[in-house]
């Protein structure tokens, strides 16, 4: 209940901010008490203040605001209903250097969307195949309506690189290039 009154009253702009306090004449500092940085608004207390930074990236979402063009809580909030789930899985027969992917999306009541595997006719490893499992999953993002994806599969390591792009190993580059590019189309993408 504390969260959802929060929520209504970052929608209607009336959380006791610097920003909203300074235009009501309260003798206050306009500016984030944080970082000073930014005047203290709904937004940059949410996504811009790099405390808020730190915290998305803690937290189990591990985004970064800046990389996914968040721009407006509301715009974030009113794409939440409906967020689109999408799981992605695969396997690698290291010996036959082969193997496959698949993508499930579903909607926010859990019903499939769409569902879609591929063979991977050559990979040199099983990171190239999980990395090849986020291409495929963006790529079937794009199809979709909606813009705010919750993303899940188990391959750490690649989450990882696109999360940091410094951390990518040379030989998957492009590909995590790649997904990055795509991904900037959404307002918003959590691993
Ligand atoms: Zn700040």
């Amino acid at each position: 209940m504390k969260v959802r009154s929060f929520i209504w009253k970052c929608l209607h702009n009336i959380v006791p901010l610097n920003v909203n306090l300074f235009q009501r004449k309260m003798p206050v500092y306009r500016m984030c008490p944080k970082c000073g940085n930014e005047p203290e608004s709904v937004d940059h207390m949410l996504f811009h203040c790099e405390q808020a930074v730190r915290v998305w990236l803690l937290s189990a979402f591990r985004f970064r605001p800046e990389e996914m063009q968040i721009a407006r809580f509301e715009e974030v909030w009113n794409n939440l209903g409906h967020v689109i789930k999408v799981n992605v899985d695969g396997a690698f027969d290291k010996a036959k250097g082969r193997g496959g992917v698949g993508v499930v999306l579903r909607d926010d009541k859990g019903e499939v969307l769409q569902m879609y595997s591929i063979p991977i006719h050559w990979a040199h490893s099983a990171e190239m195949v999980e990395a090849l499992e986020f291409k495929l999953a963006v790529e079937e993002m794009q199809r979709c309506e909606g813009s705010a994806f919750v993303l899940e599969g188990d391959a750490q390591r690649v989450i990882r690189m696109l999360q940091q792009k410094n951390q990518c190993s040379a030989n998957l580059e492009v590909i995590i290039s790649d997904v990055l590019v795509l991904l900037r189309r959404f307002s918003a993408c959590f691993f």
